[in-house]
């Protein structure tokens, strides 16, 4: 169920063919990120990875109200309605944006862009700021194979500053090791040899749904700091495999965290006796977990804390980021 934008649209950049090759919307990119507003601005991506049906898109359609009321973008440059404090809507006010709960049957598979972009001059150096906003879709669905996987897991990590992972109930072994896989496959395609001190990624970010633990580590990214803390230690006891992964993944990132959030309540997950048709409104979602969403965003994409992408140390404009992103797709194509 997804209603109608009224800014921007989903832009499925890159999909897959039945005999998996890779397809890019060349042209679609081309106008989002030769836009004159872009084009020289330092570019901001975030995105958001991880199995389907675990509430990616539902998360990211409440980043975009936050980014809809705190900066003018492409489409959108007076922004009249910015109300700073209320940045969440009303309390039915349909969801919309990115396509969520659309059914069993995936319609897109791969790396979907929102088409609208925002802008933002930093306060603390004056940068001027592009932000983009990605979608995946496919990932351990069970139409897509462990190669597309792992393609579409480094693709995603390749194109981000700030990448969410996003992961049910409890951080598993396995699920570290796919990162670290994805991420050797990503550094790869990079040709990244890094001989310096600079790691190849910025931020990544580990979001847990459904945390049922929160006596043990409480909810947010207050928790979600001692339980990285705890599930990325590296231990004498540890076998060998489990440290190697943890010292790998803490030597790509420059930074890690990780939130909490609650169960967000039958009516949201579709649980509810009633069976009503739910629109996504905050109205339908758990008290507690509408305070955790909203206050993780909050912290997630404070206008200060916003990474700019970086390849080789280097923070790249517009123009630049479409060069690397097509270099990259292509190297993927087979
Ligand atoms: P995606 O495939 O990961 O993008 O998932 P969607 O955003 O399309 O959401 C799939 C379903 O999960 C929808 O019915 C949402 O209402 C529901 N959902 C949203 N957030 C959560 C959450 O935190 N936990 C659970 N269990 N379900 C959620
Ligand atoms: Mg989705």
């Amino acid at each position: 169920m997804s209603h109608e934008h009224p800014y921007g649209k989903a832009l499925n950049v890159l999909s897959f063919s039945k005999d998996n090759k890779v397809l890019i919307d060349e042209d679609a990119m081309k106008k989002m990120f030769e836009h004159p507003d872009v084009k020289n601005r330092k570019i901001v991506s975030f995105s958001i990875i991880g199995a389907y049906r675990k509430g990616k898109s539902f998360f990211l359609d409440y980043c975009l109200r936050f980014l809809y009321a705190h900066y003018p973008s492409i489409n959108f440059p007076n922004n009249p309605t910015s109300d700073k404090e209320n940045w969440m809507g009303a309390e039915n006010e349909p969801l919309s944006g990115f396509s969520w709960r659309s059914g069993s049957i995936r319609d897109t598979t791969g790396i979907i862009m929102w088409s609208d972009i925002f802008l933002h001059t930093s306060t603390v150096n004056g940068d001027k700021i592009a932000i983009i906003v990605m979608d995946t879709q496919g990932l351990f669905d069970n139409q897509t194979s462990p190669v597309g996987n792992s393609r579409i897991f480094a693709l995603g990590t390749l194109s981000s500053s700030i990448e969410v992972l996003n992961l049910f109930s409890v951080v598993q072994e396995d699920q570290l090791q796919y990162l670290q896989f994805a991420t050797e496959f990503a550094k790869f395609a990079a040709n990244d040899s890094h001989g310096n001190a600079g790691k190849s990624f910025q931020k990544l970010v580990f979001l847990i749904r459904d945390w049922v633990n929160p006596d043990e580590h409480p909810f947010g990214f207050e928790g979600g700091a001692t339980y990285l803390q705890h599930f990325l230690k590296i231990q004498n006891e540890q076998k060998p495999e489990l440290q190697s992964v943890r010292k790998f993944i803490q030597s790509s990132f420059e930074e890690i965290d990780c939130a909490l959030l609650p169960h967000p309540g039958n009516i949201v997950t579709g649980g509810s006796r009633k069976r009503i048709k739910y629109n996504g409104s905050w109205g339908g979602m758990s008290e507690d977990f509408k305070d955790e969403l909203f206050a993780v965003i909050e912290t997630l994409l404070k206008p200060d804390d916003l990474i700019i992408k970086k390849i080789n140390d280097k923070d790249l404009e517009g123009f630049e980021y479409l060069e690397f992103m097509l270099q990259y797709f292509q190297i993927f194509q087979s």
